[in-house]
Formats: C-alpha cells, structure tokens, sequence
C-alpha cells in the first residue's frame, strides 16, 4: 500500500467510497421517539425538554441543566447568566470554533485570547495568568478534541481575581477531569448537539450548573427574559399575566428535539467506547511514523475523544499541510482542520486583532490535519484511514525515495 501511486496523481484511492470525518448515529429508536413527539400534544417546551434536561444533569452529575437551540444559543445564555456586559474582558483560547469568542462579544464584551498547550493544545494556565486585567470578568475554557482543560490551575486564576468559568465543552459530552464528571465542575459547562458531536439533537445545546441563581437566569433568558414565576413577579394583574423583565431571546429547543436527545443519550456509553477504541487504533498503528505527533494525553484528563488530530512536522516532509490534506481527500478519507485561529478571521480582523497573537496557535494551526472519528465508523473504516496516512505520509517523507 506504501509504495502504490497517491490517487492524486492517477493512482487507486485506498476507499472506492468518500468517509467523512464526523457523522451523527441514528438508529429505530431515535426515529421512533421522534414520531412519538410527533403524535403527541406537545412539539415544543412540553415534557421532552424538562426530561431531557433531568437526563444530561444526572449525566454530568450537575444539579441543573438548560437546553438551547444551540450550543452557541447556550453559551450566549452563560455569559448573560454571568454577568458579562460592557467594560469586561472576557479570556479564552484562539485554537476553537468562533462560537466560543462570538458568544463574548454578543454581551458587548471583549474576547481576550491567551495561548495553548504546545502539548495538549489546550488554553495554557500561564498565558492565560498574564492575560488578567483589572477588567477581566470571566475564563472560557475550551475542552479541545475532548481532552479537559486544566481546570485546577484556571480555576485557582479565578478564584484569585473572581472570575467566572465557563466551560465550553462542545467537545467533551462525557469526558473527565480527575475523575470528575465534566459539567459538574464550573461555574457553568456548555454541551453541543451538533450531529459531528457526540450525541445530537440536529441543532441544540445545554448548559449545566450547580448555581440555582444562574438556572433561574438561564431559563428566563431563553425565553425573552419572560417569567411567570409568582415569587418574582413585580405586579400581578390576573391569573394570564407575566413578566418580560429583560431582553432575552427564543432559544428554546422543540421537545422534538429533545426526544431525540434522550433516545441518544441512553448510547453515549457505547459511542465514546468506540471513539476510545477507534483513537487506540490510530496511536497503535500510526505511532511509528516520525513525521507525525500524535495527540498528547495528560494521565489526570479522561478524553472523549470528539477529536484525532495530527501534527505534521512539516521539516520532514516535502509537501506542505494542503497537500497532504488534498492527498488524502483523493484517497476519499474526508480529513478536516480544527481550527483557524478565531482571531484570524476577517470579522476579528475589523476589530483590530492582529496575527501573532498566540504564536503557538498559529503554528499547530499550520501543522493540524484531523482524521475521521465517529461512533459509526466501522473496522474497514479505520484501517482505510490508516492505510492512506501511510500512503501520503511515506511518499511525502523527506526520507522517501522516488523514481
Ligand atoms: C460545536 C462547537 C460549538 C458550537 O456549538 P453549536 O451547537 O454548533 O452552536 C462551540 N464551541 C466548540 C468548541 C464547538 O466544537
């Protein structure tokens, strides 16, 4: 297979068909908890919701959980919650989807962005210690390819200058710091049930917390700041009244998505086994190539694993990252990059962020490519993927002789 013709020039692909690098698991039963919603009373904010909710914080161990129409619906709901407004300056890592950052300046505030890990890719305790300003009001950790933050290190930042923490756990449904559950650590954790995650509602996310305050606030936000809630009325004209108190939004997902997150959810445990197993597989078998690093993972962090990521050591090689990227296209295994930088985006751009910002960042950036991972892959999958990093890798070695 090493020695064969790359397909990108003329040669066999290694898959006669394309695999994608994520892809939602849907199975009867998903299906048919949907038609049951379907049939019933209620197609929206009736019992599917708050069973969904009492399901995902028994999960996570949190005592509260909201849903939302998005993860990023959710995380703009923790930063109202948190109080981040005007004036504040909020720190999070560049190395994310721009969701992560938008959801600061949706509030009026200011995303601060601190370097990775060069290690673990993950938002550096350090960088982000000298990031701290009389301004700062809160840190959104990102849990990158599943793998938690250092939540301890973030954690004693926040609680030496009164922080907030918000854990954008996209990535992380089920993963854990330290033998703890991560979405019952935070101040709040947001989730997202995106179909490439691991688990999905089409479109949907949660937040979770332990703060009765911040669920108060977050149940009241996603519905227009609505409440009807007799202890926090200001007036009470009749038994049809209630309150819009403040601008909120309509971020309520529909129960019929919520039945189908409750239908995912009772397979999390089989989908992260097998995200664990498939991430086995690529280290077993990809570990000897010198051209590529291999994700570190800390003995403390338990990963999902939403993410492989490759790191090409480019000094190494005679073909850049694009390359690469397309040769394997051509072989039909669907790699991805995981991500641009947020700051470098042209919207950042206009409000006046600058490249070398994060100097680790953008240099992984140019290094990353991810591989297909998702619970429905199956063995043939997994080793067609193996098979064509090989190929391209082995003919773009500096170390491989050709005709
Ligand atoms: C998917 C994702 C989001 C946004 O979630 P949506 O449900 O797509 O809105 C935010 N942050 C990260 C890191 C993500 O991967």
């Amino acid at each position: 297979m090493s020695g064969s013709t790359l397909a990108i020039h003329g040669g066999t692909p290694v898959r006669s068909h394309y695999l994608p690098y994520g892809k939602q698991v849907i199975d009867e039963a998903d299906i048919e908890s949907v038609v049951q919603v379907l049939q019933s009373d209620f197609i929206t904010t009736g019992p599917a919701i708050e069973q969904f909710e009492a399901e995902i914080a028994r999960f996570t161990g949190a005592k509260y959980a909201v849903a939302f129409t998005s993860g990023t619906a959710a995380l703009h709901g923790a930063c109202y919650a948190a109080g981040i407004g005007a004036g504040h300056e909020v720190i999070t890592t560049p190395m994310t989807f721009a969701a992560s950052a938008n959801c600061i300046l949706y509030q009026g505030a200011t995303p601060v962005f601190a370097d990775i890990d060069p290690l673990t890719y993950n938002l550096d305790p350090k960088r982000v210690k000298e990031k701290i300003t009389e301004h700062t009001k809160a840190i959104i950790p990102v849990h990158f390819t599943g793998q938690p933050a250092e939540l301890d290190e973030i954690h004693t930042i926040a609680r030496d200058n009164n922080l907030v923490v918000i854990e954008d756990a996209a990535h992380a449904l089920g993963a854990q710091y330290k033998s703890k559950s991560i979405g019952s650590i935070s101040d709040m954790t947001m989730f997202s049930f995106h179909p490439v995650k691991h688990i999905t509602t089409g479109e949907g996310g949660m937040i979770t917390t332990n703060n009765p305050l911040y669920y108060e606030k977050l149940l009241q936000f996603r519905t227009h700041g609505i409440t009807r809630d007799q202890r926090r009325l200001t007036e009470n004209h009749g038994p049809w009244y209630y309150e819009m108190q403040f601008l909120g939004f309509n971020y309520r997902l529909t129960d019929i998505q919520a039945s189908l997150g409750s239908s995912q959810l009772k397979k999390i445990g089989s989908f992260i086994e097998k995200r664990k197993q498939l991430a086995e597989f690529y280290t077993k078998e990809l570990s000897s190539i010198e051209e590529i690093v291999l994700p570190h993972q800390l003995s403390y962090m338990d990963s999902s694993w939403h993410l492989y990521i490759l790191k090409l050591q480019l000094s190494k090689l005679t073909a850049g990252r694009k390359e690469i990227f397309q040769a394997l296209h051509k072989e039909n295994i669907g790699v991805n990059v995981h991500y641009i930088p947020v700051y470098l985006h042209p919207y950042y751009e206009s409000l006046g962020f600058q490249k070398g910002i994060c100097p680790v960042a953008e240099s992984c950036y140019e290094q990353f490519i991810t591989l297909p991972l998702y619970a429905g892959m199956d063995d043939h999958d997994a080793a067609d993927v193996v098979d064509a990093v090989k190929k391209v890798i082995s003919h773009y070695s500096i170390h491989s002789r050709r005709e």
